[in-house]
């Protein structure tokens, strides 16, 4: 029988070490597909679109770049505007596909989706390839059933597991089906129109492969440890996260890397923390695979909620950099300008949502995954949960000390003046029962 696949990439733009391409070589014919779903642009809970402007750019540079790179092969990659649960069936009963393959993702809202389109495809092989994570499915260093336990441990069984080797780019593609009729290239009008890239990040897998290319040619991975925590500062933390989220480079082409350097240049603390970090992005994947939706509701991990609630007020300063902290002011501004922030920028403005404003971590959440461009769902609302107190960690949530913080990471406060960050006024302006409170007037 004619073996007819259907690849719909997903976080997985890449050529190299992309096993579902692999997997693909040995089909009849091919049809390579994106799909842009209305849903990203929309608000869903908690107010805020998916996709906000910094992602989608570099989104778009990451598709045109696969685009070029499956040209070379012989291939095409169709994009689609759609609800993939009509395109993909629609297309597998088009084109006769008997295969389709995709990334394994650990989003529950994905993997529920993909199960209504299997329920559609009764006779289609779906083939879901591990080609996010370090480790496969099969392969853990723990079974997921044991989940959820702490970081550490999980660490302790990952760093002395075998992590598969990544595997070159294939030299050839199959053919696309005769007859195979093109998408519209009409752009829908719930597109959001382009805008200006602000940051340093430029999308596809030959700027991912530069970048890392660049990174490791100097000493900046043996000084990570050192420098990882700083506020600010483009050598200071690998800036992986982008490229690594959408696929445009796999962890284990990071590990490869890692480990190349280490035996080209120097091994030491640094470059073993390198690793260390990747392993958290690892764990927080497989965590959201055995907790599902848990990941998203109000109480997570914990046996009651948090005692927060919702302000609109001092959410909204907060986003835009108006509380009365100066330091988490600069963090959203430089959120909001760029896309991105330190891990520690990202910590100080979590921990000032939730203990400070006293705001429900979720809308803080969704806030993060609308403005990164680095969102990961699993990493993004698994690290908004353990700040929150409602995650994995064991010592139940972070506070951290904003004044504490200033004079470690911005003593000088260059951090602070670059992003033109004030100490925004009052955080209400109205009392519990709707009375506007008033700057207090000295006496004469
Ligand atoms: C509230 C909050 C939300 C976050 N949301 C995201 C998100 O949506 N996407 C995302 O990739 N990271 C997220 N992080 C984790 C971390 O801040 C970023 O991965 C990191 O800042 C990216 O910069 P880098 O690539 O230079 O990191 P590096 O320090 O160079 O680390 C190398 C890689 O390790 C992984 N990593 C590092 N720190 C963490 C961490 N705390 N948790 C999981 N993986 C980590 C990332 O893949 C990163 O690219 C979040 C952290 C916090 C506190």
């Amino acid at each position: 029988m004619q073996k007819n696949s259907l690849y719909w990439f997903t976080q997985d733009l890449r050529i190299h070490d992309n096993a579902a391409l692999e997997a693909a070589q040995q089909s009849d014919s091919l049809v390579c597909i994106y799909i842009v779903e209305p849903s990203w642009f929309s608000a869903q809970r908690w107010q805020h679109a998916s996709m906000g402007p910094h992602r989608w750019n570099f989104l778009q540079e990451c598709l045109s770049d696969l685009a070029q790179s499956l040209h070379s092969l012989g291939q095409r990659l169709h994009v689609y505007y759609g609800d993939p649960e009509v395109i993909v069936p629609r297309l597998c009963q088009t084109y006769a596909i008997n295969h389709l393959l995709c990334m394994r993702r650990a989003g529950s809202d994905e993997q529920a989706a993909l199960s209504r389109i299997k329920r559609q495809l009764p006779t289609v092989k779906l083939e879901r390839v591990d080609q996010y994570t370090l480790f496969n499915s099969n392969e853990l260093p723990l079974p997921l059933a044991q989940w959820p336990m702490q970081y550490t441990q999980f660490r302790q069984h990952a760093e002395v597991c075998d992590i598969k080797p990544a595997s070159a780019a294939p030299s050839s593609l199959p053919p696309m089906p005769a007859l195979f009729a093109l998408p519209s290239i009409e752009r829908p009008s719930w597109l959001p129109a382009p805008t200006v890239n602000q940051n340093e990040f430029k999308g596809g897998e030959s700027p991912a492969r530069q970048h890392l290319d660049e990174y490791f040619k100097g000493a900046l991975p043996a000084n990570y440890k050192k420098v990882r925590n700083e506020i600010d500062g483009w050598g200071n933390s690998s800036k992986f996260s982008p490229w690594l989220n959408q696929g445009c480079v796999s962890p284990r082409q990071v590990k490869a890397m890692i480990a190349n350097y280490e035996q080209a240049i120097t091994q030491n603390e640094s470059t073993h923390w390198l690793f260390v970090e990747l392993l958290w992005r690892e764990y927080f994947q497989w965590l959201h695979h055995r907790i599902g939706a848990t990941l998203f509701h109000f109480k997570g991990l914990a046996d009651s909620p948090p005692l927060t609630s919702y302000y609109a007020e001092r959410f909204q300063k907060w986003c835009h950099g108006e509380t009365p902290y100066r330091l988490v002011n600069a963090c959203a501004k430089e959120l909001k300008a760029t896309g991105y922030l330190s891990n520690r920028g990202r910590q100080i403005m979590a921990s000032c949502l939730v203990n400070e404003l006293s705001v429900d971590w979720r809308y803080g959440a969704a806030w993060f995954e609308h403005q990164l461009i680095d969102y990961d769902v699993a990493v993004n609302w698994g690290n908004w949960q353990y700040i929150a107190g409602v995650g994995v960690d064991p010592r139940g949530g972070r506070h951290f000390n904003i004044e504490k913080q200033t004079s470690l990471y911005d003593a000088d406060g260059r951090y602070q003046s670059n992003w033109q960050a004030d100490v925004g006024g009052h955080l209400d302006s109205v009392d519990a029962a709707d009375w506007p409170i008033f700057e207090p007037v000295p006496l004469e």
